[in-house]
């Protein structure tokens, strides 16, 4: 440090970035500072030595500055700069010059000067780093980039995602403190909500023998404050969800929590649209928002048109049935044939066929046949066949010599295929099997072949999802979303079974057939979040509960307090909750939330940097009356050496 600060006497002055150790940033000077005498500190991004004259580009958050030392005018500075090495953190006093006429960097903020060193003082030494900073495209592998995250997040790449992570946390905050929503923190340590997956749990220290859990959503919290007559809440809520890891998966992950009293579906839906697109046009300007207002589509419908309750609506591609194509009676080819000859026990036909027409790619070879023929068995089809569209729309098929080229003509006409389309068609006796492979086949190659434009922001409403799902294991409804949510007015008397008895549900129930009052909010094909209005009546969410297979006891144990509350004047409400990770990410242009996450976990939920978890120190163990049995891993790898304290 070269000069003891001023006081600062300003308010904005202590907001602005000079600091004790600099006057400006890396990022801020310009032709207009020529002259100036400044300070300026950050660490070493490059520096080359040419004998007489070092260059230093020094980088700190905000950009990087060329610094020139001069042996001849500055000896004892060049001395310091002939010791630095890469990440050495520094601080330069010296002269704002600008660069010689064609030394200029167009492509660097501050290309246009250079600092012309008097001094030069190393503030810290560093090792050299595991991978190059200055080198942003490099390949590192995910555990190294993890296991010195600190160093990761020095590079251009992780520190824009994190930049624009906060932007976006910003940018929502904003937007509900502008629509009247009160920020609430609800409590970490708390007891089991469900959504769906295993509980972490915390042993209590004070109360021995039981066990906080962290939530994993602060759903109950949520509709309290409903009941608190706070009416319009919001939280950026840490959630944990101890399950299996995948892609778009953390055991922590952070949640836009809100939720809003006497409202229903449409209130809570424009509000969240009219926020989404404000959050989007703030963070994230150059991205056209595909159509507005959000399509908002049936749970059904996007099944039928999409195969899937997540749409990627930047791509067509849309499934098509194709049974009334193929006529009536036998249509010579057996698969067909037996798929739309079985019934459900009503004597419906649950048996479908159906198909996607894929562009551009009517020559596809054997082995890419092969290869998306493997792709819907991984999804559960038995096979998939497919027509080719010539150039004169003609449709050429292996199972033309079964169907007879007037149901291939059919067909391609069916499919409003193009010449250089490729139908793949799936036929199965289940209907949810035809949906899910082809929606995924539909996904994957609107990919593969370009058709989804990355810029773009296709969200779109899924709901009316139904309420319930038959878990025949359990012999009870599972609710498929969230155990508060409400039923469509409409369907408020389905929730019945056909013994009258709420607590003994079987699959024949009306129950089945109820919506809920449950949205999804998808964008470019990612689920990013999912609301509902609520039950707030407590006779009702009892009964929603039985169906669901809680007894009273187990009702009253896990939501007890939410059922007193009831009793106590619970306003109509409903809310939402959006993964901000996942919004983040596909804003940055990622498909993983890890890149959006400054400190994630990996794929087997440790943290590589600080080696959590851990094995609790010994003295914990005799505070938390803790005894570890049977840590074998699903491997057979002993994890803990077991260990007996605390008795
Ligand atoms: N609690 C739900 C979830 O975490 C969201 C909601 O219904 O508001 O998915």
């Amino acid at each position: 440090m070269s000069e003891p600060s001023q006081p600062i006497t300003t308010p904005q002055a202590a907001f602005g970035l000079a600091t004790p150790y600099r006057d400006v940033t890396c990022g801020e000077l310009g032709a207009a500072d020529a002259g100036r005498e400044i300070r300026i500190a950050g660490w070493v991004h490059r520096r080359r030595d040419y004998g007489g004259l070092i260059f230093i580009d020094l980088r700190d958050r905000y950009g990087l500055t060329q610094i020139v030392i001069n042996e001849a005018e500055a000896p004892e500075a060049a001395a310091v700069a002939g010791k630095v090495r890469s990440e050495f953190v520094l601080e330069i006093a010296g002269k704002v010059a600008r660069r010689l006429p064609g030394t200029e960097n167009a492509k660097l903020g501050t290309g246009e000067i250079e600092v012309q060193a008097r001094s030069v003082t190393i503030l810290n030494e560093a090792q050299t780093p595991p991978f190059y900073i200055n080198e942003p495209d490099a390949p590192v592998e995910e555990s190294v980039r993890l296991r010195y995250r600190y160093l990761d997040i020095r590079r251009q790449p992780m520190l824009e995602r994190l930049l624009l992570r906060s932007e976006l946390v910003k940018a929502v905050r904003d937007a509900h403190h502008r629509a009247g929503f009160v920020e609430v923190e609800t409590p970490i340590l708390m007891k089991s909500t469900p959504e769906g997956a295993r509980d972490f749990i915390v042993p209590s220290r004070l109360q021995p023998g039981s066990v906080y859990a962290l939530p994993q959503s602060p759903q109950q919290l949520k509709q309290l404050l409903m009941v608190a007559g706070l009416d319009r809440y919001f939280q950026i809520a840490r959630c944990f969800r101890d399950e299996d890891l995948r892609g778009d998966r953390q055991p922590e992950f952070t949640q836009l929590d809100l939720e809003m009293s006497f409202v229903d579906e449409q209130r809570v839906m424009d509000f969240v649209e009219a926020m989404i697109i404000d959050v989007s046009r703030a963070v994230v300007p150059d991205r056209p928002i595909r159509q507005l207002p959000f399509p908002r589509i049936d749970y059904h419908e996007a099944m039928e048109r999409f195969g899937s309750d997540k749409p990627d609506l930047r791509f067509g591609m849309e499934l098509v049935d194709l049974v009334p194509a193929l006529g009536e009676g036998s249509t010579g080819f057996r698969v067909f044939d037996e798929t739309l000859a079985q019934d459900d026990a009503s004597g419906v036909t649950r048996g479908r066929v159906k198909a996607i027409a894929a562009p551009s790619m009517a020559d596809a070879s054997r082995s890419q046949i092969d290869e998306l023929v493997a792709f819907a068995r991984r999804y559960g089809a038995k096979g998939l066949a497919h027509v080719a569209v010539a150039a004169d729309g003609t449709g050429h098929s292996p199972i033309a010599k079964f169907l007879g080229d007037d149901r291939i003509a059919a067909i391609v006409k069916a499919a409003a295929a193009a010449p250089g389309d490729l139908i793949l068609i799936v036929a199965d006796s289940d209907q949810e099997t035809v949906a899910q492979v082809l929606g995924h086949l539909r996904q994957e190659l609107g990919l593969r072949l370009g058709l989804a434009d990355p810029k773009v922001l296709a969200y779109c409403w899924v709901s009316h999802f139904p309420m319930y799902k038959w878990d025949s294991d359990g012999q009870r409804w599972d609710a498929t979303h969230n155990p508060f949510s409400g039923v469509v007015p409409e369907d408020e008397k389905l929730l019945v079974t056909v013994s009258g008895d709420p607590y003994k549900p079987s699959r024949q129930d009306p129950a089945g057939k109820a919506r809920a009052m449950q949205y999804d909010i998808v964008l470019n094909g990612w689920e990013l979040g999912g609301g509902s209005v609520r039950i707030h009546k407590r006779e009702l969410l009892e009964r929603s509960f039985a169906l669901q297979g809680y007894s009273l006891d187990k009702m009253r144990a896990l939501f007890g307090g939410i059922l007193e509350a009831f009793d106590y004047g619970a306003p109509p409400h409903g809310g939402i909750a959006m993964g901000i990770d996942r919004w983040a990410a596909l804003f940055a242009y990622q498909t993983n939330i890890r890149e959006v996450m400054a400190f994630p976990k990996t794929q087997s939920g440790t943290d590589l940097m600080l080696e959590a978890p851990a094995p609790p120190e010994p003295a914990q163990y005799s505070e938390l009356g803790l005894r570890f049995v049977g840590t074998e891993t699903p491997d057979g790898d002993r994890a803990v050496a077991g260990q007996e304290v605390g008795k």
